[in-house]
């Protein structure tokens, strides 16, 4: 057998059939009023053949007297299509030819106007008007769709009068259902039944968007072919507009095959997409004019809109819930919990995101599942599946998992159907949903996978079905379908999950680097308090061990204890130092505005009483006020100030220079003495805790002073640094930002 060609329907030409239904007739004129086409069944209308007409103006035949007093008048139609150029559709004029009335319908074909001329009497007499109105109260006056629907096939049933109208529905793999049904009580019951997508073309589907009605009035009808004007050529007349526009014999083959006699059908639109029909069959030969047919399609349209509007209203209401599910977790991402935690969290939790009998959040290895899931093993190898098969979207859906994965098989209960989504690219890490199996059982009109045929070229294809005999098949291994909105549902929540991973990752590094400087910060600590706790401590045991063993005189004894004391009160001044780094680090930064002139007297006061060397100078220049921790700021400057002096105490005049100047955004005081000097490769380590510069060397100190003024000053986020040389004095810089915060 050769290559399957299973759209033979779908090649069909459909839009320029060279044929009309014949029960009316079709004239086609080009833009100057000169007739281009015509149907060749003019003559049973008029008193003209197809000879007479083409090629010429249709206003040559403006007084055809067809009854005496009765004329076949163009003026107005003229007048329309002259005064309209575009834009109209489905004009109408009822016009006497003979002793029968006509509606003459107007529509634009491509380059040319059509004129269809077909019966105005109908097969059925009805006040339309009255009919009308009351269906479209009758079918709305129930809010449920199912009630809708029947309502609305029963109305189309009152207008058009056809053995059996019909709702019939397109599914998302584009076969349809009959979904609702008004018919003769003799008719077999048809609600239910699935038809293949096969039984309505692709072509004729995009058709239906545009064409909102379709009537085949006579599947028995020999169609009247058009005719041309030899000057239009070959070129096929587009007959898309037509209202008497003749259907493919596949189809005409088809319905007869289903017995039927005359077919209708209107368009059922939500959102731009063909959403069904209703179908309606006759099966004796039913002619309905141009009036019921837009009463039917006024049906239509209403049901469209009252489908469109319950549809989006669902789907507002099942995205509101996603939402809502969504936004718990993600409060919960926001906490300080695992995520793992936040996603499975009891309020709502990923199970809820989407609707689902369980869930699994598959993360750093670990399966951390909700409700009902198959065992951890399976899941284990489900996820080696799903790498292979989202490792280009991200994400992976079925209904049918059983039919891609075997092993899945055990699991129907449970593992029907599976949507997935990978949190990122390079690793395997899930959210994923589960559905049971529904087991359905369709009922189908004629067996679907009988629809090929295979002709004597040896090419199958599907051939106008001549069987509709039911076949019923047991759908299984199957779950509800996932929707758009419940992908849309899993992709939001993706983007929460990887956005608080990447925060928390960020976070850990953070406190990661804080944990590293805080150990090596322990280390030099309890190396140096070792070290220099030592030396004061075994001058106590040594001169505590003198006391105890010789007989000393009472001054040599007082010498000693007073030793001991000296000994004991650097400890404590170490002590109360490290004490004091710490706490830099750890109260809470009270920012007020700072006077700085009064805490810089009172700094400079205390510095001034207690200088070794009289000749000390203490310089305030401008000191403007900072936004700071006061009781911090003091500690800094009193370091700041204290060491100046310290370390230019041998100067022969010693002065120590303070001034602050201010821009935009910061404070910045310089604090300048005329002391040692730093050499500049020390500049960075005196900073560090308990480390001293070699210019220090006979002076009293810990190393601590300066740890102290960088902490605090990082917990204004302020900087520090300095300018100093050996045997040249230091400055050293500190700056506030005008709004600090607590870092
Ligand atoms: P210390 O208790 O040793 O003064 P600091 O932490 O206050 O400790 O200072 C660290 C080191 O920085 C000092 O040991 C000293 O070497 C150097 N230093 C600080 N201020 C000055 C200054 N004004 N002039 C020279 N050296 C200084």
């Amino acid at each position: 057998m050769k290559v399957s060609n299973l759209t033979n329907c779908d090649d069909e030409p459909i839009h320029i059939p060279g044929h009309i239904q014949s029960h009316g007739f079709l004239i086609a004129l080009s833009k100057d009023f000169v007739i281009r086409y015509v149907s060749e069944n003019i003559g049973q209308f008029l008193p003209v053949s197809q000879k007479d007409v083409l090629g010429r103006a249709i206003k040559d035949f403006t007084d055809i007297v067809l009854d005496p007093g009765t004329t076949l008048n163009f003026e107005s139609i003229l007048a329309v299509l002259a005064n309209q150029q575009q834009g109209y559709a489905n004009n109408v004029f009822q016009q006497k030819i003979g002793d029968k009335r006509f509606n003459i319908v107007l529509n634009q074909s491509d380059e040319l106007y059509l004129l269809d001329f077909e019966p105005a009497e109908s097969d059925l007499r009805l006040d339309l008007q009255q009919v009308v109105g009351r269906s479209l109260s009758e079918m709305l006056a129930d809010k449920d769709l199912d009630n809708l629907l029947r309502n609305a096939a029963e109305q189309v049933k009152k207008i058009i009068g056809y053995n059996r109208v019909m709702i019939y529905k397109f599914h998302e793999d584009g076969h349809g259902e009959v979904v609702a049904e008004a018919k003769d009580d003799d008719r077999d019951d048809w609600i239910g039944l699935h038809y293949p997508a096969s039984d309505i073309p692709q072509q004729a589907r995009e058709l239906y968007k545009t064409n909102l009605v379709r009537l085949i009035a006579d599947v028995n009808d020999i169609p009247s072919p058009l005719l041309a004007a030899q000057r239009t050529g070959d070129t096929p007349l587009n007959l898309t507009n037509s209202v008497l526009r003749a259907v493919s014999p596949l189809h005409i083959q088809y319905l007869k095959n289903m017995g039927v006699a005359s077919s209708f059908s209107v368009s059922i639109i939500d959102q731009n997409e063909l959403w069904g029909l209703i179908a309606c069959h006759n099966y004796t030969p039913r002619f309905i004019n141009f009036q019921q047919r837009e009463s039917a399609k006024l049906v239509g349209q209403v049901l469209s809109s009252a489908i469109s509007f319950r549809e989006q209203d669902e789907y507002q209401q099942s995205i509101a819930k996603h939402r809502r599910a969504i936004e718990s977790i993600t409060r919960y991402l926001l906490r300080n919990v695992p995520v793992q935690e936040a996603v499975l969290n009891e309020e709502s939790s990923l199970k809820d995101v989407v609707d689902s009998s369980g869930a699994v959040f598959y993360f750093e290895n670990y399966i951390h599942a909700k409700g009902n899931v198959p065992d951890s093993e399976f899941v284990e190898s489900l996820i080696k599946f799903l790498d292979i098969r989202t490792s280009e979207s991200g994400y992976y859906t079925t209904t049918k998992l059983a039919h891609e994965f075997p092993e899945a098989k055990i699991y129907k209960d449970i593992a029907s159907g599976v949507m997935a989504c990978r949190l990122g690219k390079e690793l395997s890490e899930y959210l994923i949903w589960f559905r049971p199996e529904i087991v359905q059982t369709v009922r189908w009109a004629g067996n679907p996978e009988k629809q090929v045929d295979v002709d004597r070229t040896g090419f199958s294809h599907i051939s106008p079905r001549n069987s509709f005999e039911e076949w019923r098949q047991k759908v299984q291994m199957t779950s509800a379908l996932w929707k758009k909105d419940e992908l849309d549902a899993a992709f939001s929540l993706r983007d929460e999950v990887n956005y608080a991973i990447s925060r928390k990752a960020t976070e850990l590094r953070v406190n990661n680097e804080r944990l590293r400087q805080a150990y090596a910060e322990l280390d030099t600590f309890s190396y140096t308090i070792s070290h220099d706790l030592k030396n004061p401590l075994s001058t106590v045991k040594s001169y505590a061990q003198l006391i105890m063993r010789e007989t000393l005189s009472f001054d040599k004894t007082r010498m000693l204890a007073q030793k001991v004391e000296a000994a004991a009160n650097k400890m404590q001044f170490m002590i109360d130092e490290v004490l004091q780094y710490s706490k830099a680090g750890k109260s809470a930064v009270q920012l007020k505005q700072i006077n700085m002139k009064n805490l810089m007297e009172e700094i400079k006061a205390d510095l001034i009483v207690s200088a070794t060397n009289e000749e000390l100078v203490i310089d305030l220049m401008d000191l403007p006020d900072i936004a700071g921790d006061e009781l911090m700021v003091m500690q800094v400057f009193t370091n700041l100030l204290g060491n100046g002096v310290k370390y230019s105490a041998l100067a022969a005049e010693p002065r120590v220079t303070v001034s602050g100047v201010e821009d935009d955004t910061e404070v910045t005081y310089e604090v300048s003495d005329n002391g040692v000097g730093i050499a500049p490769a020390e500049h960075e380590a005196v900073f560090e805790l308990f480390t001293r510069a070699n210019s220090s060397k006979g002076f009293e100190g810990t190393g601590v002073g300066l740890a102290i003024v960088k902490r605090i000053i990082q917990r204004h986020n302020g900087r520090i640094w300095l300018k100093s040389e050996p045997g040249r004095g230091s400055s050293f810089f500190v700056s506030f930002p005008k709004r600090t915060g607590s870092a």
